[in-house]
């Protein structure tokens, strides 16, 4: 028996995550560029000579970006996402600070790894500094717990979602009985 749509009745119907794959399009585009500029060089021999020299030069770069490219219809029946330790933006962040200043990369992780390391090497803060690795461990055990639910809850909504139809004549989605 074929499926239909328990909204609507209509045998229009398509699991989500084929939609969801045909809608979906990561692309890969490369650019290419070429500098030459005109140099002049200059050399002193150990005989006393002087040369001079000039041409031209040039070099080649290639360069590769990639995105994806989804339609409306592909968003909306998208698939839920897993949660990584680490949030996808707060990577991102990091990363393009990165290409920018490495040195602001360098405070955050100043202030909580090596500052509290310090304070108890120093000997005179050894309490503010085991105080500051408690709440580092204590905060990453929070996040921890927080993905760990997430990812369970994921399982569930993944095996759902793979399951799940849409129907285009209403856009209900459902899970065939
Ligand atoms: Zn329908």
């Amino acid at each position: 028996m074929a499926i239909r749509c328990p909204n609507c009745g209509s045998a229009h119907v398509q699991r989500c995550e084929v939609v969801h794959n045909a809608g979906t399009h990561r692309i890969r585009t490369s650019s290419f560029s070429q500098s030459t500029w005109n140099y002049t060089g200059e050399s002193f021999g150990s005989d006393g000579s002087y040369t001079t020299s000039s041409g031209r030069a040039s070099a080649n770069q290639i360069g590769f970006q990639s995105s994806m490219v989804q339609t409306e219809l592909a968003r909306l029946v998208a698939p839920p996402q897993r949660k990584s330790f680490l949030p996808s933006a707060f990577v991102k962040g990091l990363l393009l600070l990165g290409i920018g200043s490495p040195v602001i990369l360098m405070v955050p992780f100043f202030i909580v790894v090596v500052l509290p390391i310090a304070a108890i090497a120093s000997g005179k803060y050894v309490l503010q500094g085991i105080a500051g690795i408690a709440v580092l461990l204590w905060l990453c055990f929070q996040r921890y717990k927080v993905v760990q639910r997430w990812n369970e809850q994921w399982e569930l909504d993944y095996a759902n979602w793979r399951n799940r139809w849409l129907c285009s004549a209403c856009g209900n989605t459902f899970i065939p009985k």
